[in-house]
């Protein structure tokens, strides 16, 4: 796996890795979602932007058809129309927050919903599923998978796993994320070589913890309000290890 060519501009060697420009603008977006001061409204504000502008930058990778238009001049205009059928999957929960948006960008976009954690029952940990719903057809779909955040990529590897489970083309699943990092990206694309990914920004490396250094802390808590430390650092409170805990999880989050 290659390593970022050049972090001030933006460009991934590898050409299943497409990274935003490095523009002043981004880098402004990321300053205010990075600062551990910034309030959770603005989190959410400045998080749905920079998700805008991640969602227009995935949906260029789908597939598209010239189409000729006439314009109210009476000229042609040789353009281009989606074709395709599209789905967005979140991981949850913080994939969650990525749905508002891509709803914003694509009308009645179909939904579904996978839940991974690590089993921390396992001696290994691995991500384990506890949830999915998906669309019936989605074996028929291109898939826009949703997480902001790639740490070690276990997640997102389940969760492509069970994509594949349901008849998904691999080389039909682009992968959105805020913020990577090299070791995310490369554990991503050697289990699923396929997969596309669309990243705002590859960070420098994890900590003990699994988080992303710089990073932002922990992107859900910081989202949906239920961080319990300012720094980011502790560790998930949340692991599932059996069905009820699940159902606990799941009523929390409807309040
Ligand atoms: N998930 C987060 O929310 N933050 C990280 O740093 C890594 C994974």
């Amino acid at each position: 796996m290659s390593a970022p060519s050049n972090p001030a501009t933006g460009p991934y060697i590898d050409p299943r890795v497409t990274v935003l420009p490095r523009t002043v603008q981004l880098t402004a977006l990321h300053t205010i979602m990075r600062d551990k001061e910034t309030s959770r409204n603005d989190f959410i504000f400045y998080s749905n932007r920079l998700i805008r502008l991640l969602i227009e930058a995935g949906l260029c990778l789908l597939p598209f058809e010239d189409k000729a238009v006439t314009t109210p001049t009476g000229t042609h205009f040789a353009g281009k129309e989606f074709s395709a059928k599209l789905a967005g999957v979140s991981i949850m929960r913080a994939g969650e927050s990525m749905e508002g948006p891509l709803r914003d960008v694509c009308k009645m976009v179909r939904i579904g919903k996978i839940l991974i954690q690590r089993d921390e029952s396992s001696p290994s940990k691995e991500a384990k599923l506890f949830y999915c719903k998906l669309p019936v057809d989605i074996h028929e779909r291109h898939v826009i998978l949703l997480d902001p955040m790639i740490a070690t990529g276990g997640s997102a590897i389940k969760a492509i796993e069970v994509l594949r489970q349901h008849g998904v083309k691999e080389e039909n699943i682009i992968f959105l994320n805020i913020i990577s990092c090299p070791e995310g990206i490369s554990n991503v694309l050697t289990a699923c070589p396929l997969v596309k990914i669309v990243t705002t920004w590859v960070d420098d490396s994890l900590n003990n913890h699994k988080y992303i250094l710089p990073g932002l802390g922990d992107f859900g808590d910081r989202y949906f309000g239920t961080e319990d430390d300012q720094h980011g650092t502790r560790e998930r409170t949340y692991s599932l290890s059996s069905e009820s805990a699940f159902a606990e999880l799941m009523l929390k989050e409807e309040h």
